[in-house]
């Protein structure tokens, strides 16, 4: 698509608006829009501006001026726009130097993926993430709430601590059963549906959706792999269209983790793999099928993986879902089949187009586009290196013993381990200048000041529940 097509495009759907999205540095869509006349072919050329100090963790108050750049690659009509609307999603450009941003995330997964072909290495990377979510109508904050401090209410029932055995009188999933009975039980399968026919209404390739695990209203949605920046993209439009058509019915959806306790929580599993002229690179005759190349990317990724979590698993909240019994990995270990290692070697298909490496800790808290290209650049660096990845291990890591167990790293227990980790370990990320240190420090600063102290400082509900009668 060229900006002659997006404006076609406009025009044959009667687009009177022209709506603008980009992201903040956490990895949440902001937008504006102008009326149609004002798109003209100089936008994607000049640049639209706006004010950068505004966007979190972005330009300081007195280097504020920035543009947004459209990428008419990326259009869409907008499905949640009252008046028909044509969507793009833009890069950020310094109106003074008129170089791209170098906090902006999507020209950091841009610079990943340059980095790899210029690395001869491969010239794609495909990423497949799938990112589960909870859909709930609402939250009811209750100081009797014996576990916690809050009730979910959802279509499935009143989610209280998730253990309780209550009478089952109304097709609630039982603890743990969630993935995945027929209705009546799977109250949300219509819902769900919507969300995928908004998805390939906006050009998202779906593979499948499914009820999961929890028990209240937790879903999964999957589409179908694409290159690095374009399935960033998709990932953004993925979580935007969900929203919105829960919104439509009144209902919310909430990618965070861990939203309750005792039961699963949401990861995003992210499928990775490397090509090269229309071939696939990691499929070979090691183990599980894979290439050395491909061992060496789950050695890269297992060596940075402390520090990558506080990229994949950036939220305090993170850390609740990576904890033993809710298929969420703890142990740093790969695996072909086993859900409990961090890294799976699917093993449904012997076709090598099908052969991947699935990455188990991230979680859809991630700003997908740093988390893409910083797994991308650990694995680089496993290959660049030799790193051997060690043994697998085949066993099921939650029923082994601790004396076992001793010897097989963890990811980090905390978000603020995490960002230690990442402290000390990033010269893998900045190699070809894909992250700047600027991007770094900036990541770990913010989310230690607006993240990991604002909790940290702030009385907990559940420490009235502990201590109140101390
Ligand atoms: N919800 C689990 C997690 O937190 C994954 C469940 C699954 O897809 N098998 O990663
Ligand atoms: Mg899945
Ligand atoms: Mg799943
Ligand atoms: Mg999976």
């Amino acid at each position: 698509m060229t900006a002659k097509d997006v404006i076609k495009m406009a025009q044959e759907n009667k687009a009177v608006m022209a709506n603008f999205k980009f992201l903040d540095f956490p990895g949440i869509w902001q937008h504006f829009a102008v009326p149609i006349s004002e798109l003209t072919e100089e936008v994607f050329e000049e640049g639209l501006g706006f004010d950068g100090s505004s966007i979190r963790g972005w330009q300081s108050i007195n280097t504020s001026d920035m543009l947004i750049v459209p990428d008419a690659e990326t259009a869409f009509m907008d499905p949640f726009m009252e008046y028909p609307t044509i969507t793009m999603i833009c890069n950020i450009v310094d109106p003074m130097t008129k170089e791209q941003y170098s906090r902006d995330p999507r020209f950091i997964a841009q610079k990943a993926e340059a980095y790899l072909k210029a690395s001869g290495i491969g010239d794609t990377a495909f990423f497949g993430p799938e990112a589960e979510f909870f859909i709930f109508d609402g939250i009811r904050f209750d100081q009797n709430a014996h576990s916690g401090y809050y009730f979910i209410e959802s279509t499935e029932g009143i989610w209280n601590s998730g253990r309780e055995e209550n009478p089952n009188l109304g097709y609630k999933p039982r603890h743990k059963e969630g993935y995945f009975p027929v209705p009546p039980t799977d109250s949300q399968v219509n819902l769900r549906t919507e969300m995928v026919m908004e998805m390939l209404k906006c050009g998202i390739y779906v593979e499948r959706e499914h009820h999961e695990v929890a028990t209240a209203g937790q879903a999964e949605i999957d589409m179908r792999f694409d290159s690095l920046v374009r399935m960033a993209d998709k990932n953004m439009l993925f979580k935007y269209i969900i929203k919105n058509v829960a919104r439509r019915h009144n209902k919310t959806v909430t990618f965070m983790p861990k939203p309750l306790f005792g039961d699963n929580g949401s990861g995003m599993h992210c499928h990775q793999s490397i090509w090269k002229k229309g071939k696939p690179l990691f499929a070979g005759n090691g183990y599980a099928g894979l290439s050395d190349m491909a061992l060496y990317y789950i050695g890269g990724i297992l060596k940075h993986a402390q520090a990558l979590a506080a990229l994949t698993n950036p939220t305090t909240n993170s850390y609740k879902r990576l904890t033993p019994g809710f298929e969420a990995p703890v142990n740093l270990a790969y695996s072909a089949r086993n859900r409990s290692a961090a890294i799976r070697i699917p093993t449904y298909s012997a076709s090598p187009k099908a052969k991947r490496v699935e990455v188990r800790f991230p979680d859809p808290s991630c700003n997908t586009y740093l988390a893409f290209s910083a797994m991308l650049m650990a694995g680089l660096d496993g290959i660049e290196n030799k790193i051997h990845p060690g043994e697998p291990l085949d066993k099921d890591i939650y029923d082994m013993p601790p004396e076992e167990l001793a010897s097989v790293p963890t990811m980090p227990g905390s978000l603020d381990e995490a960002l230690d980790a990442l402290e000390k370990d990033h010269d893998f990320l900045l190699k070809g200048n894909v992250f700047t240190r600027d991007a770094i420090e900036k990541w770990i600063s913010y989310k230690r000041k607006n993240e990991v102290d604002a909790l940290r400082l702030r009385p907990h509900p559940y420490e009235f529940f502990l201590y109140y009668d101390i």
